[in-house]
């Protein structure tokens, strides 16, 4: 019997502590599976409860009675992370955020909303207003606002606005792990400590976001006989000013065949760069991809924008998904390669490994900057093999964030010294998904 589960309910109450055992299992993962490495470690983890609760105050009163009980406390969105984040790997409670759920503003060029908002709800809202988000997940239609910003890194839209360190968080109401938690207004620089925090710093109850203007995005897939090609393609369509976009990546065949609602609208044994570009531009699109050997192939209409499944289903760690589906043998790495070498760098690869790697790349801006970004499919065979494949792409210069991990650091998460310095000062007891930072 857990010690404190008679205090935990006298103070939270019957309707917002879930305690029975097939809830607080569910509750207690993500999408950690979609790693091999990570499934073997986390599958049996779990959440003594989880807590549910519907204010700010709720939070608030939550917080105070982990700090008095001892307990450690894990944030959840939508849980649909894939590093195991949301898992409490030393049980305690879940934080189930997902009912703070209220769009508090659409003010002109920005959203104050409650962590628990959903990014899909968010941008169609925005979108009536003649507005849109800049960037968001491929896991819009589940993922949270709050779950995004303290556990997502970029997406749809971080072609032209990058990632959420670049300007696409603007504040955060933030709550301390304290004997009496404090409310944080959180901007500027400081908000560094608590993008992609796993939630280790503070639990985020409400955040404003930038909105841009509303634009009708047509989804177009252009064709190429060579991946190299459809990669060239991307560069120079994401560097177009003339041509706004929101989603450029180009996929090496197969992947395009493990696509299967999109699949019979593709032609087979051809790379695909899966697009979503202004509906006004898409004739100079079609003309850029003729200079490189391309051809415009299937097109969904503005008009049917977020009424069928989209292609950025398709994009991102979404290509994973389906080549999962498809096999699910399959992981994936994520990389970072070189603007003026990305094409050897390929070449090295494919030579190297073949069809154990297939490529797809997410052309993106970081801190300002076009980067080729890539979520390599991997066939898993073993862990060492594995991490030769990372090796080998490291000694190329190719930039691995390793996605095997739960600890932010080894994930490529850096200001750790910064981060630890605030959790000491906000999570005094170290209560706060513990084992993640
Ligand atoms: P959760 O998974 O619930 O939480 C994420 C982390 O944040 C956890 O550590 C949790 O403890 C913490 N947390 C949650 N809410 C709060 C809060 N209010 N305060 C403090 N901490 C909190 N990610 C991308 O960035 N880009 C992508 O394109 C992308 N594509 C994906 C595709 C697939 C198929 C899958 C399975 C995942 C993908 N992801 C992607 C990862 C994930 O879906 C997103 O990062 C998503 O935004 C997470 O939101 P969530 O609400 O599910 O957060």
């Amino acid at each position: 019997a857990i010690v404190w589960m008679d205090d935990m309910l006298r103070s939270i109450g019957k309707s917002k502590l879930v305690t029975e055992e097939a809830s607080v299992e569910k509750l207690s993962k993500d999408y950690f599976w979609y790693s091999p490495v990570l499934d073997r470690q986390l599958k049996e983890k779990k959440a003594d409860a989880v807590i549910v609760p519907e204010t700010e105050a709720d939070v608030a009163e939550a917080l105070a009675l982990a700090y008095r009980l001892r307990i450690p406390v894990t944030a959840r969105g939508a849980g649909t992370g894939n590093y195991g984040q949301a898992v409490p790997l030393e049980g305690g409670i879940v934080l189930d955020l997902s009912g703070l759920d209220r769009i508090v503003e659409i003010g002109d060029g920005y959203a104050r909303v409650q962590c628990g908002v959903k990014l899909a709800v968010l941008d169609k809202t925005a979108r009536d207003n003649g507005q849109e988000l800049r960037i968001y997940p491929s896991t819009y239609v589940k993922a949270t606002v709050g779950g995004f910003v303290s556990g997502g890194s970029g997406g749809i839209g971080s072609v032209t606005w990058g990632n959420l360190w670049d300007g696409n968080v603007l504040e955060a109401v933030v709550y301390t792990l304290e004997e009496t938690p404090r409310r944080l207004a959180v901007k500027g620089d400081e908000l560094f400590d608590y993008i992609h925090n796993y939630g280790t710093t503070g639990i985020m109850t409400e955040v404003t976001v930038p909105l841009a203007p509303r634009t009708e995005w047509a989804q177009a897939v252009f064709q190429f006989d060579d991946f190299a090609a459809s990669l060239q393609f991307g560069e120079a369509l994401a560097n177009e000013a003339s041509i706004p976009k929101r989603l450029v990546s180009p996929m090496e065949w197969p992947l395009p065949s493990y696509f299967k609602p999109l699949a019979k609208f593709l032609a087979s044994g051809q790379a695909a760069a899966l697009t979503e570009i202004a509906e006004s531009s898409l004739s100079a699109a079609a003309e850029l991809a003729e200079r490189f050997g391309g051809r415009l192939g299937h097109v969904i209409e503005a008009s049917m924008y977020r009424r069928t499944i989209g292609v950025s289903d398709f994009t991102w760690n979404h290509t994973t998904l389906w080549a999962m589906k498809s096999d699910p043998a399959y992981t994936y790495l994520q990389a970072q390669f070189s603007c003026d070498t990305y094409l050897e760098q390929l070449g090295d690869i494919k030579s190297k490994y073949g069809d154990e790697v297939l490529m797809h790349f997410e052309w993106m801006r970081s801190g300002g900057v076009l980067v080729p970004a890539a979520l390599p499919i991997v066939r898993f065979g073993t862990e060492e093999r594995l991490y030769e494949i990372i090796g080998y792409f490291e000694s190329i210069g190719v930039q691995i964030f390793d996605p095997h991990t739960w600890v932010l650091a080894d994930g490529g998460r850096s200001g750790g010294n910064r981060m630890l310095t605030r959790k000491k000062a906000n999570d005094p007891l170290g209560l706060l998904n513990p084992g993640k930072i």
